[in-house]
């Protein structure tokens, strides 16, 4: 793969909160800084998106009519914004330099996303957490992601998950399951890979955009990815 300068790291909100499903486990929190530390204390420039699954996602919030499908998708992003802060305050914790970076403006709560600003901070090493998604409804965060991940000129989109990647059938039903170490865009938007959705692969294929799927929870597992190290565990998407 080669080794990566600046990174853009997506996980969902989902995955900060831990057995619950639901909120933010401070705990789940310390661990994912903690590794995003290592990133940045290695010179590596990082960017990232947190989904907001844990809290809202609009679809959800408009199943039974009340809400719109708007204001759901509003609710979610504003979920994005309430993870990011919480994300800021873990990374600061640990003395990381970090900004987040929303795309509707609040400005009482954190910076509006300037792209030149974004570029300036990262440069200086500090983390740019992306917040509130596209700014638009009926987007996902991973959308949101790529398309951040293209407007910093990241080398790569890391999305990472609870799983070392992507299998050549599912693992939980089958033991000889195989990683895939690295896939095509046509193979990543296949309905049973499916790595991120169709907005964003196709972002991705269009910008020449690798995607990297892993597992975040591996101990130390997102640097020796981006240090290009011969036991990183990972499937790339290219
Ligand atoms: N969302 C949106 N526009 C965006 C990004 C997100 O409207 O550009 C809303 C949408 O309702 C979504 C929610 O924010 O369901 C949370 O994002 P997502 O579902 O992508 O979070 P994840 O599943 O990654 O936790």
């Amino acid at each position: 793969m080669g080794k990566k300068k600046r990174v853009l790291v997506k996980f969902s909100g989902e995955a900060l909160a831990g057995e619950s499903g639901f909120g933010i486990d401070n705990s789940i929190l310390k661990y994912i800084a903690g590794e995003i530390k290592e990133l940045v204390c290695n010179e590596f420039e990082v960017g990232i998106v947190i989904g907001g699954g844990n809290i809202i996602r609009g679809v959800s919030a408009a199943r039974d009519g009340i809400i719109k499908r708007t204001s759901g998708d509003h609710m979610g992003m504003l979920s994005t914004v309430i993870n990011s802060i919480a994300m800021r305050e873990a990374l600061e914790h640990l003395g990381v330099s970090v900004r987040v970076q929303s795309a509707i403006k609040m400005e009482a709560i954190c910076e509006t996303f300037i792209m030149g600003r974004a570029q300036r901070h990262l440069e200086k090493g500090r983390v740019v957490i992306f917040a509130a998604g596209t700014g638009n409804p009926f987007f996902t965060t991973d959308t949101a992601a790529t398309l951040r991940a293209i407007e910093i000129e990241a080398d790569v989109i890391i999305k990472a998950t609870k799983v070392d990647g992507v299998y050549d059938k599912d693992p939980k039903k089958y033991n000889d399951a195989v990683l895939l170490p690295e896939l095509t865009y046509k193979q990543g938007l296949d309905d049973r890979i499916k790595v991120m959705d169709d907005t964003s692969i196709a972002l991705a294929q269009d910008n020449k955009l690798p995607i990297i799927v892993c597992n975040m929870f591996k101990q130390g597992n997102l640097l020796k990815i981006v240090n290009d190290d011969e036991d990183a565990v990972y499937s790339i998407v290219k």
